[in-house]
């Protein structure tokens, strides 16, 4: 089954320049690359994104992390598309636990757990189809993407944009 599914690259990975190596990786798997930005995580954004884990204890590390506040403020999104995106992308990250995840998965090889308690774990990616389609939605209007993944509607809108000056 073709799927898509949300990538990030979380701020340990891009501090600790793992960018290329986990495109690389992921590059194996043969799925295709139809989104891609680098995102300065606002809150409301960090909250909205990890909102099934607003109860566990770490909640507010978990929020500082994904917004940078311990390594880079920023995070690369991107969107992968393909013959089951979904589950290729997840083996390669590993378990969630990167000291419990495979060594040489992604997690394995470059996450940490901090003494806080927050796994370190420089990437995410979606873990069902109904996430990645509420993920997918959280990270990217329908004109970032290049492909019609879900319907979408135009709607009259009158607000200021930025331009180049
Ligand atoms: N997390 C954590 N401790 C835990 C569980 C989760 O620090 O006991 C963090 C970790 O960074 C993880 C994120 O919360 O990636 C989201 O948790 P989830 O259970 O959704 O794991 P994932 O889907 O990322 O494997
Ligand atoms: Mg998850």
């Amino acid at each position: 089954m073709e799927q898509q599914a949300l990538v990030l690259i979380k701020p340990d990975g891009l501090k600790k320049s793992l960018t290329g190596n986990i495109l690389t990786r992921l590059s194996e798997t043969k799925l295709e690359i139809v989104a891609s930005k680098i995102v300065r995580v606002s809150r409301e954004l960090a909250m909205e994104h990890y909102c099934h884990m607003k109860d566990m204890p770490f909640f507010e590390d978990l929020i500082k992390y994904i917004m940078g506040e311990y390594h880079k403020k920023k995070v690369m999104a991107l969107v992968y598309w393909g013959e089951e995106a979904i589950e290729k992308i997840r083996a390669l990250c590993g378990k969630t636990n990167p000291e419990e995840a495979d060594s040489v998965s992604i997690r394995g090889s470059y996450g940490r757990i901090t003494t806080k308690g927050v796994y370190e774990n420089v990437i995410h990616a979606s873990s069902n189809p109904s996430e990645a389609e509420r993920e997918i939605k959280l990270w990217f209007s329908p004109d970032e993407i290049i492909m019609d993944l879900y319907p979408k509607k135009e709607i009259e809108e009158m607000r200021k944009v930025r331009v180049w000056a």
